[in-house]
């Protein structure tokens, strides 16, 4: 026994709380796509979950799980064994022919899929190139992996450029002996500040300089793209040119748009293959149950039916609550992602601000560091198909005066 270790974990809390930056988990229930109760059954609006199309609710979906529960409420086994599924297999094709690629690979979670793929992938005398602002599970792939990383400043193809030619001087890549490789990888939108990558940018550096390209789709799948494809498509709307096949891995996960949980590895059938043998996280974890995979199959289908109008109603409400909010003199980070950070300062602040939130019945979480950089703790929305235009009045209202108060107060 440890003696110690108790009283230093206790320290180390206590000046969390002091901070203003502990987390603690708040018990919810869901009772529709956009409104939970917690325990004494009070009801919140929600302004904060990943289920951007609501589709975690709609009446396909559940019936999917339902009906895929009777072969069993658990995988029992790795695909190596006994968790191959028919719906793992049926998913992973429906995955390929909407991203259009060749193959597809399901992990547990979107997490456990970047640590798979990066540290399958990479080896030493490798480099690894990543923005400053990529998911923590694209860092903890990187930190797990032997190769060296490289952090470019976030979307910075400039600096990004500057460092693979850094690289390519101090240790040559071109010795063929040592066959060594150089990955780009970046979110595709970014999970805290809701912006896009510059992909095109990216190709041209990736092909340029021979890079392994990878793009985490976590955020866009199922939000960006005129039919919800991602950062591909929604590049092609812009510019006429498809980069499907300049991006060498698209990842994604089941448990935002799609409604499920789990994650996706995407590309050419060799890279499929390789971690098929060689991802450990694919290998060594019992596989997702068959319900979990049918409700993430029946919601892509249901994207694929219904794309214009999920993501009319997407871009819709995004845009009204973004036009609100900016007209209220809150300082939001521009963009054009359902994905609305509304920059707060310090934590004690964003936190006063959520928990004013909640007294309204409005559940909006406040992100502190070490999530986001010191001094820029927000209020991070997210904006839904499924909210009502009324819902998303109601709130920009409430946020609007509870800010008025705060600034007020600090006058
Ligand atoms: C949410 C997210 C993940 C993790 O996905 P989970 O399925 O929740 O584990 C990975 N990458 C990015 C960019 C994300 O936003």
């Amino acid at each position: 026994m440890n003696p110690n270790l108790e009283s230093q974990l206790n320290e180390e809390l206590e000046e969390l709380k002091n901070n203003d930056l502990e987390r603690t988990v708040d018990d919810l229930r869901f009772i529709s796509s956009t409104k939970a109760i917690d325990k004494e059954g009070k009801e919140f609006l929600v302004f904060g979950t990943n289920n951007y199309l609501g589709l975690t609710h709609h009446g396909d979906v559940i019936k999917a799980a339902q009906e895929a529960s009777i072969y069993g409420t658990g995988s029992t086994g790795s695909r190596m064994t006994t968790g191959a599924s028919f719906e793992a297999r049926e998913l992973e094709n429906n995955i390929s022919e909407f991203k259009n690629v060749e193959s597809t690979l399901i992990f547990n979670t979107g997490y456990m899929t970047n640590l798979g793929v990066i540290y399958a992938l990479t080896k030493e005398n490798d480099v690894i190139f990543s923005d400053q602002l990529n998911h923590a599970s694209i860092i903890d792939g990187t930190r797990i992996s032997k190769a060296k990383v490289r952090v470019y400043k976030h979307k910075d193809t400039e600096d990004l450029e500057r460092l693979i030619k850094t690289e390519l001087e101090e240790s040559p890549k071109n010795n063929e002996a040592n066959n060594s490789n150089f990955f780009i990888i970046s979110d595709g939108v970014f999970s805290m500040d809701g912006d896009i990558a510059p992909l095109p940018e990216l190709v041209e550096i990736a092909d340029e300089y021979n890079c392994t390209l990878i793009i985490d789709d976590a955020h866009a799948t199922g939000v960006i793209g005129k039919t919800g494809k991602g950062t591909v498509e929604y590049y092609k709307d812009k510019t006429g040119i498809d980069l499907t096949e300049s991006v060498d891995l698209q990842i994604g996960t089941l448990s935002k748009a799609l409604a499920s949980e789990g994650g996706f590895v995407c590309g050419k059938q060799a890279y499929i293959d390789y971690l098929i043998n060689k991802s450990r996280p694919f290998i060594f974890s019992t596989a997702l149950s068959p319900s979990t995979i049918a409700s993430a199959n029946t919601a892509l289908n249901l994207l694929k039916e219904n794309s214009k109008e999920y993501l009319d109603n997407l871009n819709k409400n995004t845009r009204i609550m973004r036009k609100l909010l900016v007209d209220g003199g809150l300082n939001v980070i521009d963009g054009e992602t359902p994905i609305i950070p509304i920059i707060i300062g310090p934590a004690d602040l964003a936190n006063r601000f959520s928990n004013q939130l909640k007294e309204e019945g409005i559940l909006v979480s406040a992100i502190r560091p070490p999530s986001v950089p010191k001094d820029m703790s927000r209020l991070r929305l997210t904006i839904m198909a499924s909210h009502t235009k009324e819902e998303i009045e109601f709130t920009a209202k409430a946020i609007i005066k509870i800010w008025k108060n705060i600034k007020k107060g600090n006058e």
